[in-house]
């Protein structure tokens, strides 16, 4: 079901408070798409590597639902299982986060469940909310994924890396990581990128996620390639 936006447009300086009563209802019926940096750091909540959590949890990217049912897979009798490291549109809710042409940000408001005990007012301001939130950290994770994104498609259009290996690897019958898995899916990239570097593959989510980048960076200048890592 996609998520209906109310006809409201706000900024990080406009009031807007919200209080959950932990009804739950917001978890049901949502399709949300998780990122690289949410899929480090579910996966370490449930302490599996992010190819068993994208195997386990995800249906194209997007978090599975619960069997017969459209409650979140991660839905429990008391909440959120992941709370600690829910999704950053599960942070945002019922805000949701959009960018204009002009690169300003701005947020709308999702409409709520009809049976939602959720409470609006406006006696804070948007930006507050987000702080209460915790979403900084995934705001700069998706900065910094869109900035590498961008030169990634650069650096594959004008064949900057190394294209012969590129080729070596589809021809290859030993396909251990699709092209757009390298982003989707870092832990093997980590791993690869740590046995090159001859570095401890790192455990906390703040480190693969340096280590990741700096990974991806390292393909796009045409340094080090995922599939042929010792060349
Ligand atoms: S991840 Fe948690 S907060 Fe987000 S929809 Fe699922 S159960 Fe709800």
């Amino acid at each position: 079901m996609a998520m209906i936006l109310k006809d409201t447009v706000r900024t990080s300086d406009s009031d807007f408070s919200y209080q959950c009563h932990s009804c739950n209802k917001c978890c049901h019926g949502k399709e949300i798409q998780v990122n690289p940096y949410e899929t480090m750091r579910l996966s370490s909540h449930l302490k599996i590597t992010t190819t068993q959590f994208r195997h386990h949890y995800l249906k194209d990217q997007f978090l599975k639902h619960k069997k017969n049912s459209n409650a979140c897979i991660f839905l429990g009798e008391n909440g959120c299982t992941v709370h600690k490291d829910r999704p950053q549109v599960c942070r945002l809710y019922p805000l949701g986060r959009f960018r204009r042409d002009t690169g300003d940000e701005v947020f709308t408001e999702l409409f709520p469940h009809p049976e939602s005990k959720g409470v609006y007012g406006d006696s804070a301001k948007v930006k507050d909310y987000l702080k209460t939130q915790k979403v900084g950290s995934y705001l700069k994770a998706e900065k910094s994924y869109l900035k590498l994104i961008q030169k990634m498609a650069i650096a594959a259009l004008h064949d900057k890396s190394t294209s012969k290996s590129e080729t070596a690897f589809f021809k290859s019958e030993v396909k251990t990581i699709r092209y757009a898995d390298w982003v989707l899916d870092p832990d093997p990239v980590i791993e690869k990128y740590c046995e090159w570097k001859t570095i401890e593959f790192p455990l906390k989510t703040a480190q693969k996620l340096k280590i990741h980048l700096e990974a991806l960076n390292s393909w796009a200048n045409g340094e080090w390639n995922p599939v042929i890592d010792n060349y």
